[in-house]
C-alpha cells in the first residue's frame, strides 16, 4: 500500500515539473514583448506619427472647460452640439447598430472618421465639464443619447456615461421635470 502511494507521490511531483517548465517560457514570452515595444518607440517607426493624430498628450479638464468658451470653439461648433455635424462612415446603405470599439489605439487616432468626441483632442470628457456633458443629454427626456445618434465610439461613449453618473452624484448636472397638475375628481366615476 505504501509502495502505491509513494508511486502516486512521484507521479504528482512529475507533472509538478513539467508544469513549471510549461509556465516559464510564458514569462519569458511577456518579458520579450516588453522589450520590443520599447525597441519600437526609439526607432523611425515611431517618429513617422501624424502630430494631427497624435492624442498622446494629456489635456487637463479646465483647458477643455475655457476652450467650450472660446472664440475658437463658436466658430468650429457654432451653437450646434458637437455630435451634430459629425457623419458616420460605413459601407453600404444603412449604419450598423454598434458604433465602432474606439478611435485611438496607443495613442494614436486609428480611423479615417474619428467621433465627434476623439476628433477634437480639447473636448475632455469628465465630470466638471457640465456644458460639454448636457449637449449628450436630451433636453426633452433627460436620457442620454444612444450612439447610434451621437456617432460616439463605444469607449467614448462609456466615458461619457461615467461622467454623467458622477456629476448626477455631485449634484453638477440637474434635471427638471415639469410638475404635472392632476384634477383627481376626473378619474371619480
Ligand atoms: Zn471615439
Amino acid at each position: 500500500m505504501s509502495l502505491i502511494l509513494n508511486k502516486l507521490f512521484l507521479a504528482g511531483s512529475v507533472w509538478r515539473t513539467t508544469l513549471n517548465a510549461k509556465v516559464t517560457p510564458v514569462k519569458f514570452v511577456h518579458s520579450t514583448f516588453v522589450r520590443f515595444d520599447e525597441e519600437v518607440e526609439g526607432t523611425e517607426q515611431a517618429k513617422k506619427i501624424d502630430p494631427s493624430k497624435d492624442r498622446s498628450k494629456i489635456i487637463p479638464v479646465e483647458t477643455s472647460i475655457k476652450y467650450l468658451e472660446s472664440s475658437a470653439y463658436k466658430t468650429t461648433y457654432g451653437n450646434d452640439p458637437v455630435w451634430k455635424p459629425y457623419r458616420r462612415n460605413f459601407k453600404g446603405q444603412f449604419a450598423p447598430k454598434k458604433t465602432r470599439k474606439m478611435c485611438i489605439r496607443n495613442g494614436v487616432i486609428s480611423t479615417g472618421s474619428p467621433c465627434p468626441i476623439c476628433r477634437d483632442e480639447y473636448l475632455v470628457l469628465d465630470y466638471r465639464n457640465i456644458e460639454l456633458l448636457k449637449q449628450f443629454v436630451s433636453q426633452y427626456t433627460g436620457e442620454t443619447l444612444d450612439p447610434s445618434c451621437t456617432g460616439l465610439c463605444q469607449r467614448a461613449h462609456k466615458d461619457l456615461l461615467v461622467a454623467l453618473m458622477k456629476a448626477k452624484e455631485y449634484g453638477l448636472l440637474i434635471h427638471d421635470v415639469p410638475y404635472r397638475y392632476y384634477d383627481y375628481l376626473e378619474w371619480k366615476s
